[in-house]
């Protein structure tokens, strides 16, 4: 089972890594090619048993309770992207001699498997924070333009769906995460793009390198771009290392004055210099910056992303407007809930770590920041010292909030702070009435807390539910 397509799958020994969101409709997928399929996953609870019984129904083998066993005669391995490389399984695999694959590298795999179904190419977006924002950006893109695309990966549509299902594509706009670029070594995308790089799920890669180098097989053997984050010098230099597709070209984004083979803003507007006749003299206009939503500057660059790839890929100008016009973004991504008092109520609950926070705090002036969760090892210095100077007080809730409170009083000591000592759920109505007593009026209340959520809530949806729910009191009592 080398790089190229499997084109039979009857009688394979495949071994699927987890039951789950992948590992299910995998299984079901290789059991229809007629592969044998064995499905092993370490949980043993009510829900894997159903799970479990739903497939042994149709006939797949699945073995509870133990996913560190390569299973006899197993040719090849398909996981789930969140299995991390140095589980026992993998390891039995390397000796063994066989290929893992995650749900991505599959749905790859059988592109072009179905009768009459166009293969649609892959726009793939990659990077640490805004990936959901771009992907759907860049679908919309694709969709004013009049073509049939959906966004998948990550989000919304399953890859294997768009791969298998009966919907035909032209193009599909596929998000990415680090994990699943991981098990996806044979991908090779039309164009992709790494927004950005930062310190994120370092603890299932184990380095910032190897955390890099996979982002970085987004761009091998792409076709015609890898587009890369001119302010980000990490990712030009991923593009640098990539193999790519003879006449494939390097297209950097800037918020700056774009350069020849570059997008970039001049005066409000979002223009192109990489997708033109003569990129050394003419640029075209492809958008002005209050048509992006919202127009923050990380949104922004998310917005130029997007276009690249739709550029890259033949769109034309005025769909690259239409769509960053008809676009509107998942909730909890700085979301405007009210303006209580002449004070602005912004939720970012997406921003989990520290680089979205920091995004998000860079697009306000002044600023009553609400922070504070689960900091999955985070350090907050660089983060507080880069924003001081726009803070007018900060709110701290959650199990880690005093690691924000000691990177405060090193950088930012003249900023009052309220240190919120719970973690219960109706904290956060205290919070953003603490909140709006430190805020004076053209402030802005900003959720953003650079922390997962789960010490407190069931989700950052929850955590934003909860903050918009609070600023709605506070409107009633105002
Ligand atoms: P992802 O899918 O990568 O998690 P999202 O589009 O869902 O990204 O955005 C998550 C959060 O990351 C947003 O709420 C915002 O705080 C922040 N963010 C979005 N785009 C960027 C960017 N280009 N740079 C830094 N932070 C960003």
């Amino acid at each position: 089972m080398g790089s190229g397509q499997v084109t039979d799958w009857q009688g394979k020994h495949v071994t699927v890594a987890g039951l789950g969101v992948s590992g299910v409709p995998a299984a079901k997928v290789l059991h229809g090619l007629g592969a044998r399929v064995t499905v092993v996953n370490d949980g043993d609870d009510a829900r894997a048993r159903e799970q479990a019984a739903a497939l042994e129904a149709l006939g797949v083998t699945v073995r509870l309770g133990d996913g560190a066993t390569l299973p006899e005669g197993t040719e090849l391995v398909v996981t789930a992207p969140g299995w991390q490389p140095d589980k026992p399984l993998f390891l039995a695999a390397e000796r063994a001699g066989v290929p893992v694959w995650g749900d991505v590298e599959l749905a790859w795999r059988l592109r072009g498997t179905v009768p009459g179904k166009p293969v649609a190419p892959w726009l793939c977006v990659t990077g640490t924070n805004g990936k959901t924002t771009t992907t759907q950006m860049l679908a919309s893109i694709l969709r004013a333009a009049g073509l049939r695309t959906a966004a998948v990966g990550n989000i919304g549509v399953s890859l294997l769906d768009a791969v298998l299902g009966e919907e035909p594509y032209d193009v599909l706009a596929v998000e990415l995460s680090s994990y699943q670029l991981h098990w996806a070594p044979s991908l090779r995308a039309h164009s992709a793009a790494v927004l950005n790089l930062a310190p994120d799920h370092l603890d299932w890669h184990g380095s910032m390198e190897a955390y890099a180098r996979d982002k970085g097989r987004v761009y091998e053997g792409n076709q015609v771009a890898c587009v890369y984050n001119v302010a980000d010098k990490a990712t030009e230099d991923l593009v640098r290392e990539a193999d790519v597709e003879e006449g494939c070209r390097a297209i950097g984004f800037t918020l700056g004055t774009p350069g020849p083979s570059q997008l970039g803003v001049v005066d409000g507007i979002l223009v192109d210099r990489a997708f033109v006749e003569n990129r050394r003299e003419s640029a075209q206009e492809l958008a002005e910056v209050s048509d992006v939503n919202p127009p923050a500057p990380h949104n922004i660059a998310n917005a130029l992303a997007a276009a690249a790839l739709a550029r890259a890929f033949g769109v034309p100008p005025q769909a690259v407007r239409d769509g960053l016009r008809a676009f509107t973004p998942d909730a909890h991504r700085i979301a405007h809930v009210a303006d209580v008092d002449g004070v602005a109520y912004v939720d970012d609950s997406k921003a989990t770590n520290t680089h979205a926070a920091e995004a998000s705090l860079a697009a306000y002036g002044s600023i009553v920041w609400i922070a504070g969760g689960l900091a999955k090892g985070a350090t907050f210095d660089e983060l507080v010292a880069r924003s001081a100077g726009r803070l007018r007080g900060v709110v701290l809730i959650g199990a880690d909030r005093a690691l924000i409170r000691e990177a405060l009083a090193r950088h930012a000591p003249e900023v009052p702070v309220v240190d919120l000592d719970r973690t219960d759920t109706g904290a956060m109505l205290q919070a953003v009435q603490e909140a709006a007593r430190l805020a004076q009026p053209g402030d802005t209340v900003l959720l953003a807390p650079a922390c997962a959520s789960m010490d407190m809530f069931a989700n950052y949806n929850k955590r934003g539910d909860a903050f918009a729910e609070a600023v709605r009191e506070l409107g009633a009592g105002a």
